[in-house]
């Protein structure tokens, strides 16, 4: 893929039949705080309470055109990829069938239900539930939709930073991007890195789930053994294979974070906009506020992305005990 054609994938993804251009919010307190400009950009406040839907609607439309008698979709996941992707099918009209792993809990289940997807519930982990789907892509002759390692998806994602320069055009220096399996990033520097070069973009990972950061040091995507979950929107083994090609020569830096430190992100973009995000909707802005003191940083204009809210309700006490340590 050259740097034009994907330049051209992005400014021709379709995705605002279901995503909203979230607003860049600036954040008060943070900025008064580090002494610099920061904007939150509001992925949070999409339809499906993360930015996936724009990835999956433009896999998926681009699908439907190369092949209009398709007759659906599938993707494995039990979380914000099968929304979006449940999402997308049933706007363009076509099935969605989820797989999950067999312990996924209830409400996930339902919450692709409520879109009209079929949930297969199946295996004991993501890897059985995924090699599950790759035979009914063969049964029932549906497309796979992966949730990152493919350009129609990084695409869709790419249109973030499309946005994020329009909004402000002038004043952006650095832009913060949270990490799993790379999709988000690739199609964040594929843009930003053709049309506006000099911001910097800065790839964060929570430090127990850091594959891109192992991959940059070995030269080679490796395996990571164990993951943690807390974090579970970028809890992922290996970086992409296609997002590792766009994001090598491409990304500023890597860096990773804390589970107090997330805690205590969630609780600053709680005080600064009154919204409540996910983990991983946090670790952007972790590594924001990590960065700006690492390096003393002053007086520049930073964006955070705050990339999902999808969060049980009851798992706030335990941030909220977090929030503390990790503030110190
Ligand atoms: C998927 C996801 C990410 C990471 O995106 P990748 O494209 O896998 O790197 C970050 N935050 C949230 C909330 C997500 O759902």
């Amino acid at each position: 893929m050259t740097p034009a054609k994907f330049l051209e994938k992005v400014l021709t993804a379709r995705v605002y039949d279901v995503a909203c251009e979230s607003p860049l919010d600036p954040m008060p307190g943070v900025s008064e705080r580090l002494q610099n400009s920061v904007w939150l950009k509001r992925e949070d406040l999409q339809s499906v309470f993360s930015f996936k839907l724009r990835g999956a609607f433009n896999k998926a439309y681009q699908l439907k055109q190369a092949n209009p008698g398709l007759k659906g979709v599938i993707a494995a996941s039990a979380g914000n990829h099968a929304q979006g992707v449940a999402l997308a099918a049933k706007m363009l009209g076509m099935q969605a069938v989820i797989v999950m792993p067999a312990t996924t809990p209830k409400i996930k289940v339902d919450a692709v239900k409520s879109h009209g997807a079929r949930a297969v519930l199946h295996g004991e982990n993501f890897d059985e539930a995924y090699k599950h789907s790759m035979q009914l892509v063969e049964q029932e002759g549906l497309a796979f939709i992966h949730p990152y390692d493919d350009f129609d998806v990084m695409a869709g994602q790419g249109t973030i930073a499309h946005e994020i320069i329009r909004q402000q055009p002038d004043s952006v220096d650095m832009i913060f991007v949270p990490v799993g399996g790379g999709g988000l990033l690739g199609g964040i520097l594929g843009f930003l890195k053709a049309v506006k070069p000099s911001i910097k973009v800065i790839a964060v990972e929570p430090e127990d789930a850091a594959c891109l950061a192992a991959a940059m040091k070995a030269k080679r995507r490796v395996r990571l053994k164990d993951v943690g979950i807390f974090a579970d929107g970028v809890a992922v083994k290996q970086i992409g294979k296609n997002t590792f090609g766009m994001i090598r020569g491409l990304v500023d830096d890597v860096i990773t974070v804390s589970t107090d430190q997330i805690c205590a992100a969630i609780k600053d973009t709680y005080d600064d906009t009154r919204a409540i995000c996910e983990p991983a909707g946090a670790v952007s802005l972790a590594g924001l506020k990590a960065y700006v003191d690492m390096h003393g940083i002053e007086g520049q204009g930073l964006v955070a992305i705050n990339s999902g809210a999808n969060m049980n309700f009851d798992r706030l006490r335990h941030v909220s005990e977090r929030a503390e340590i990790g503030e110190q």
